[in-house]
């Protein structure tokens, strides 16, 4: 099948809902994707943070083939051995008590609001004035479902869809003046990214997030953080606020758990997850026993990683701002371990790196209109940094002369 046929019949077939790049991929190894002609791409994005361990891990491969060979799907009606070992292991690396599995990183954020607002009428119902009200940040990003949305600081993904939930209100990013001005007691939870990802890679400043915990710990609401795009090892630690030294309420989890395949998580203290009983929250196929038996091995491969996420993220930050020094184009370089971004000073300029970038056959994305993303698998060695540092100093327009994107972008614009 040609890559012009899929996209005639997805055009026909398909919701209009993406702009994807003009490649068809079929097989990948490791930290490359190859596509239907044979061309192999350096993967510098991992399916948006999934394939943390790159592509065809032997570990993943080898619990895959056992667990699909054995039991796939039971329904959370019955027990099966996998969930309970992976809360275990979860819990143990995150200092929460509880967890809930969930299909995706949108299900997982729903399932949080949900806890927060169970565990709050507990507390009202303890003759406390009611609490109801969420603190979201601006540029947050949590998902597409209806409470995801509204608690979603874009205004074009929340603005078709309204009405959304109500009683959520934006504080601006990292200004603790700001929080405190919406913060009263009717808050039940203060929703942050500890890693805000589609708002452009900005990490929370340590006194923002050490006065959210503060305020939350202080009326009795919770803190919640969404390490969906963050979280399990992608800045060099299990979690992103592990490096913050700050104890969240809530974590919700998602992209690399199964290390591809379809899992969510919700991490609460066991105070917090007291508040819910039978029947109140629940999925069909969360945490079945394939998905579960993989984010074992996830976790268990994971552990010896951290250091190598720590040491290869400094030294591609570290090249990131050499080229900020080199191109009067590059704004900021930001991020933690592999989790990183850099600013532009066009959001045209940022489109046109991402397209030089894939002819080169190196793939990452752009986000937040003007920043470039770079999200590679965790297994990625420092050559493959040198690869991608390559490419972008060759199309990043150097102060005082105008190679490359720059001088495409100009020749462009004359021809329009
Ligand atoms: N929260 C964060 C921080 C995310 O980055 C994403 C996805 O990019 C989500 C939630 C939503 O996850 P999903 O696309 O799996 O629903």
């Amino acid at each position: 099948m040609s890559l012009a046929s899929v996209i005639r019949s997805e055009h026909e077939l398909l919701l209009p809902t993406y702009v994807r790049q003009k490649v068809l991929f079929e097989k990948g190894r490791g930290v490359f994707l190859w596509d239907t002609r044979g061309y192999p791409y350096l993967d510098f994005l991992s399916g948006i943070g999934v394939n943390a361990l790159g592509h065809r891990h032997p570990a993943i491969q080898r619990a895959l083939r056992r667990q699909a060979s054995r039991l796939i799907h039971v329904s959370n009606l019955f027990f099966h051995p996998y969930q309970a070992e992976l809360a275990r292991r979860l819990t143990k690396i995150s200092g929460l008590d509880r967890a809930f599995f969930a299909n995706s990183g949108t299900e997982a954020w729903e399932g949080a609001l949900k806890l927060a607002r169970a565990y709050a009428r507990t507390l009202s119902t303890n003759g406390h004035r009611p609490k109801w009200r969420i603190l979201a940040l601006d540029h947050s990003f949590h998902g597409r479902t209806m409470g995801s949305l509204a608690t979603t600081g874009h205004a074009k993904y929340r603005d078709p869809f309204g009405p959304l939930v109500p009683g959520v209100s934006f504080v601006r990013f990292n200004d603790v003046e700001d929080l405190k001005r919406h913060f009263d007691t009717s808050v039940c939870a203060v929703c942050l990214e500890t890693i805000q990802g589609e708002g452009g890679i900005r990490p929370l400043d340590a006194g923002f997030l050490r006065a959210a915990r503060e305020l939350t710990k202080a009326s009795g609401a919770l803190l919640l953080l969404d390490e969906i795009q963050c979280g399990l090892g992608r800045t060099g630690r299990y979690f992103a606020y592990q490096h913050y030294k700050v104890e969240p309420d809530i974590v919700t989890l998602a992209k690399p758990l199964a290390a591809g395949l379809p899992l969510g998580a919700i991490l609460a203290t066991r105070r917090v997850a007291n508040a819910i009983d039978p029947g109140m929250h629940g999925t069909t196929f969360g945490g079945g026993p394939l998905v579960c038996r993989v984010a074992i091995e996830f976790l268990r491969v994971l552990a010896g990683l951290l250091d190598h996420v720590g040491e290869v993220g400094g030294y591609f930050r570290e090249k990131l701002e050499g080229l900020k020094g080199r191109s009067g184009a590059v704004v900021e370089v930001r991020g933690m371990g592999l989790m990183l971004g850099m600013e532009l000073n066009s959001a045209d300029l940022a489109q046109q790196v991402v397209a030089q970038l894939l002819r080169r056959r190196i793939l990452i994305n752009r986000t937040s209109e003007t920043v470039l993303r770079f999200l590679p698998p965790y297994i990625v060695q420092k050559k493959h940094v040198d690869q991608v540092i390559r490419a972008l100093s060759e199309v990043l327009p150097t102060t005082g002369r105008k190679p490359g994107v720059a001088r495409q972008i100009s020749l462009r614009r004359s021809h329009s």
